[in-house]
């Protein structure tokens, strides 16, 4: 009885948490401003042409290929 109460809770937390802080994509745009609020700059050589790998939250210059992530420090 208990448990089940939790559960349905939880359930709920997350939802709100979801509703509160939108979806992961404005998380990532975010946090991607925050890094380069220029644009994107390779931590490498500088360059500003990157292209984004979506399945693994990195970007990747274009360039040298050299992969930043918006979470990393560098
Ligand atoms: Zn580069």
């Amino acid at each position: 009885m208990a448990k089940n109460m939790i559960q349905f809770q939880k359930g709920k937390s997350i939802h709100e948490f979801l509703s509160e802080y939108g979806t992961e994509d404005k998380c990532q745009d975010s946090l991607f401003r925050l890094r380069w609020p220029h644009g994107f700059s390779c931590p490498n050589c500088g360059g500003s042409k990157f292209c984004e790998l979506k399945s693994r939250d990195l970007y990747q210059c274009h360039k040298c290929h050299h992969q930043a992530s918006v979470k990393a420090g560098t």
